[in-house]
């Protein structure tokens, strides 16, 4: 009985479903400040996307944060969460936001 579940969370750019570790968690804290959060585990409201750098800048664009987190973000803290999300980046090589890849190779 050792059926080990991964929890799966969804993209908010892309709606694509992927493990927790394949994704970026962004987090509201209950003091009102938006963060990375790497562990996972902090307090707040939060919101996913694919461990990417595309991903992060179409949520730029999109506002997908604010939408998902119910906050307005200021030019300098998108700068911030962008150079901490860059700074991991590195961490999800194989993770493209986006169509799946076997999409990508059909056509
Ligand atoms: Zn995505």
């Amino acid at each position: 009985m050792k059926v080990r579940k991964v929890p799966q969370r969804k993209c908010t750019i892309c709606q694509k479903t992927l493990s927790k570790r394949e994704m970026l968690r962004i987090v509201r804290t209950p003091e009102g400040e938006v963060e990375l959060d790497l562990t996972g585990k902090k307090n707040g409201r939060g919101a996913y996307i694919c461990g990417d750098a595309e991903a992060f800048k179409k949520a730029r664009k999109t506002k997908a944060f604010e939408r998902a987190l119910k906050v307005t973000l200021s030019p300098e803290q998108y700068d911030n969460l962008e150079q901490s999300f860059l700074a991991v980046q590195g961490k999800f090589k194989s993770v493209s936001c986006g169509k799946p890849d076997n999409e990508q190779a059909e056509s």
